[in-house]
């Protein structure tokens, strides 16, 4: 076991395994969280008394997570004089699932940002952000309850692997001069130039990873949204390299959309569907048709835009879950910011990362603990018991703090 500076080991607690390509739970769980800046720590306090609260109605005390406090962020430089100081890499790398408020970009130092370090560095290769619709939240769409997908975004690679070079760089005009005098290709002078690596190994497990969740839950149809028109050898590339996966590695369990009741096919009557749409069409779709999109599998660009775009169109951008999912390690996280106006003042909305436990709790196998919380939630929004950002939106509703929102939460769950 590592021997941790800063980090205390709970006694008591046990290490989660990975075995066979599955993350094995035991009872007493060691589950490291961040608790994240500015209104990080009112988030956490109301998130953590729900996940607790959960947990002891679903196992009767069979079950409790032994909390691990590990810093990053603005926390941790006060405290350690580095934003991620190496044994928070290693607390996630050694009890594999962890769970993390927001935290502050810091703002030059050579740090491009926290979240993007924590996902290389660990290998969560697939950002899973599911999106539905809560009765009662205003939202833009006529039918917002029609909405209820689970984007796959790519993690690790595309535009977001980090080769960039800043414009007037003697990286940048060597790279220029390069690409002329081995390609015969312009790049006007004095440009920036980043570079998309994209790769069949990196398309293939992001797929593989969307096809088994569709499998595991009962989804219909996994789409693969990408570019390819435009960009053929990247995004074009992982669309082919996605059909071949669900091809090859999932044979009778899939068919694709232009297969679908074609005579002398052999999947399975209950297969998954595998389409795909070009991105922008995606976009379109998902505003008048969202009832035929289910599980979207996509590249890291596309997948950032439309996550937030998805998320909008049910008005839940503030109350949006996300999870950084690898083979070995899986950090759930509050999809904003740190809103740091708020920062004290037990106002802020805890929904993103109390949703993030409820995906965090199906991940490690407790459903019945991440049932409880979504009632919960259900039953608090529903009664229109909100925080300031939904009260807002919802008129006649009781605004509440960030605590009293966990509060209802947890009496939803036993209502
Ligand atoms: P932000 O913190 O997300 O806040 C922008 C606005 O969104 C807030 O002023 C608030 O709107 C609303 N909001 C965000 N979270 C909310 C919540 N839980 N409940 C209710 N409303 C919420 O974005 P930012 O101001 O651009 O970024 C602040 C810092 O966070 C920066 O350092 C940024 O780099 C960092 N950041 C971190 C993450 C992450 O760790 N995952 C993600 C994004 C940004 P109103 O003002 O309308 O009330």
């Amino acid at each position: 076991m590592t021997a941790y500076k800063y980090a205390r080991v709970p006694e008591g607690g046990e290490r989660i395994e990975v075995s066979g390509g599955e993350f094995q739970v035991p009872n007493k769980p060691i589950i490291p969280f961040i608790e994240g800046d500015g209104t990080g720590p009112d988030i956490w306090a109301a998130s953590v008394r729900v996940f607790d609260a959960a947990v002891a109605l679903a196992y009767g005390g069979k079950r409790k997570v032994a909390w691990m406090e590990i810093l990053a962020g603005e926390k941790a430089f006060k405290t350690t004089g580095e934003w991620m100081p190496a044994e928070t890499l290693e607390a996630v790398r050694e009890f594999k699932i962890a769970i993390k408020g927001p935290l502050t970009t810091p703002v030059g130092g050579g740090i491009r940002s926290l979240n993007v370090a924590l996902r290389q560095e660990l290998d969560l290769y697939a950002c899973i952000r599911p999106v539905r619709y809560f009765q009662g939240v205003g939202a833009p769409m006529k039918h917002p309850e029609k909405v209820n997908i689970v984007i796959f975004r790519e993690n690790v690679e595309d535009v977001y692997s980090g080769i960039e070079f800043r414009a007037g760089t003697p990286e940048a005009d060597k790279l220029r001069a390069f690409l002329k005098t081995e390609f015969n290709k312009n790049v006007r002078e004095g440009s920036a130039i980043g570079i998309k690596p994209m790769s069949p190994f990196g398309s293939k497990r992001l797929m593989a990873m969307a096809i088994k969740y569709a499998l595991k839950r009962g989804r219909k149809s996994v789409t693969i949204m990408h570019k390819g028109n435009i960009m053929k050898f990247t995004e074009g590339g992982f669309k082919d390299w996605c059909y071949e996966e669900a091809r090859e590695q999932f044979g009778t369990l899939t068919v694709t959309e232009a297969d679908v009741g074609k005579a002398g096919s052999t999947a399975r009557a209950d297969a998954v569907i595998i389409k795909d749409r070009i991105a922008d069409s995606m976009f379109q779709q998902l505003l008048l048709r969202p009832e035929e999109y289910e599980v979207i599998a996509t590249p890291n660009l596309n997948g950032d835009y439309v996550s937030d775009a998805a998320a909008a169109q049910v008005g839940g951008l503030g109350i949006a879950p996300g999870g950084n999912v690898g083979d070995n390690a899986a950090v759930f996280e509050a999809t904003h910011g740190t809103a740091p106006k708020y920062a004290g003042l037990n106002k802020i909305n805890p929904g993103s990362v109390i949703l993030s436990g409820v995906m965090m709790f199906e991940q490690m196998g407790w459903q019945e603990a991440a049932d409880l919380i979504m009632r919960g939630m259900e039953h608090a929004i529903t009664a229109k018991t909100v925080t300031y950002d939904l009260a807002r939106q919802m008129p006649g509703s009781t605004e509440v703090s960030t605590s009293a929102f966990g509060d209802a939460v947890i009496a939803g769950m036993k209502s």
